[in-house]
């Protein structure tokens, strides 16, 4: 069976939107608006797998509108809202949690990387969490999901998830005339010299929304200033770049850098090595700075000024939750169906 493409992704509003996300998720999702139907989402429910305080949850909420808006997401082609407006994400959660097996959850890296030692004490959300990233995806039937590389897992769960679900249920499906499969199995969309951002303080982690030094990151609302005093003191090694790729694979940092670069200017890492290699990282990240500050910048300031006017942003969010419901709806009516759940006709 044929889906039609349909382009899923998701943001959580947890504040300090950076770099990495950015240059891992936000600026494909930006591109894939010209070729595809695109819905874009904030992913509020997920948020509050962990504590979020409630003023800064609904702040954070705005600030990735916002984001999303100020990177060239157009809210009105396309669609942008909030997760929790749209009751579909947690009613096909609640199935998918009957359809994935223990096993299955166990086996999610970031679960334990964000539970940590004291397993027993995180919420249950958190452990499920994957469920419900699966019924975001599929409450649409998406095809394609634009994310970084730590998402690849969870990717590959969703998969997991959609045909276990169409053969658990397949006469079902095929008796409520869909066909033999209801759910199409979601591809990743991980590409390009950025699919891992890592701390520009430690090239062996993730650059990351909770890491305490804000050194570490780059944020989409840093100024110039602050952009070129984090790129300066940027971790680097004592040798100058290198000119070919191999020169780049015992030096993460270095890597890192190369990576930015070119994921900012729209080329490959070769590309960037052409240029630079035998330069000192002087003035790299001279050249640097001057790029990020160019492309940034702008953005940063957009989101500023569009975070303020909260009646513009939750307009969008709600335009946008009513398109998306009318599409999640009608799906979700369908998996009621073929579940066998008795509903309101
Ligand atoms: P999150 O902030 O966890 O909601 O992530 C939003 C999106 O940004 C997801 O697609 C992530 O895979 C992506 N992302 C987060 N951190 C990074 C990073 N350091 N490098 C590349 N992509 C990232």
């Amino acid at each position: 069976m044929s889906f039609k493409q349909l382009v899923f992704s998701g943001v959580q509003p947890t504040g300090n939107l950076h770099l990495g996300n950015y240059l891992g998720a936000i600026t494909k999702f930006v591109a894939l608006q010209e070729t595809h139907d695109c819905i874009y989402c904030v992913v509020d429910m997920h948020a509050i797998t962990v504590w979020q305080d409630p003023a800064e949850l609904t702040r954070n909420t705005r600030e990735v509108t916002a984001a999303f808006i100020a990177a060239g997401i157009d809210p009105k082609k396309h669609i942008v809202f909030n997760q929790s407006q749209v009751t579909a994400h947690a009613e096909l959660a609640w199935v998918f949690n009957c359809v994935a097996r223990i096993g299955w959850l166990n086996r999610m890296t970031q679960f334990k990387e964000k539970a940590g030692k004291d397993r027993e004490n995180a919420s249950v959300g958190l452990y499920v969490y994957p469920s419900l990233m699966a019924a975001d995806i599929l409450a649409y039937r998406a095809t394609h999901v634009p994310v970084g590389e730590d998402q690849k897992q969870h990717l590959e769960l969703s998969r997991d998830i959609a045909q276990k679900f169409n053969n658990d249920f397949g006469d079902a499906i095929r008796a409520h005339g869909f066909g033999d499969a209801f759910f199409p199995l979601p591809e990743p969309i991980i590409q390009g010299p950025a699919t891992r951002v890592m701390s520009l303080r430690d090239g062996s982690k993730k650059m990351s929304k909770s890491e305490p030094s804000d050194y570490s990151r780059i944020n989409l609302t840093d100024d110039a200033d602050a952009i070129a005093q984090k790129i300066r003191k940027a971790k680097t090694d004592p040798e100058p770049l290198p000119s070919d790729l191999k020169g780049l694979e015992p030096r993460p940092e270095a890597d890192n850098l190369v990576g930015i670069f070119a994921a900012l200017d729209n080329k490959t890492k070769a590309d960037v090595l052409r240029d630079f290699g035998g330069a000192q990282f002087s003035g790299f990240k001279s050249a640097l700075v001057d790029l990020a500050v160019a492309k940034l910048g702008p953005i940063g300031a957009e989101m500023k000024k569009l975070v303020q006017d909260h009646a513009y942003i939750d307009s969008v969010l709600a335009d946008g939750a009513q398109r998306a419901a009318a599409i999640a709806e009608p799906n979700m009516n369908a998996v009621k169906d073929i579940v066998g759940f008795v509903r309101r006709k």
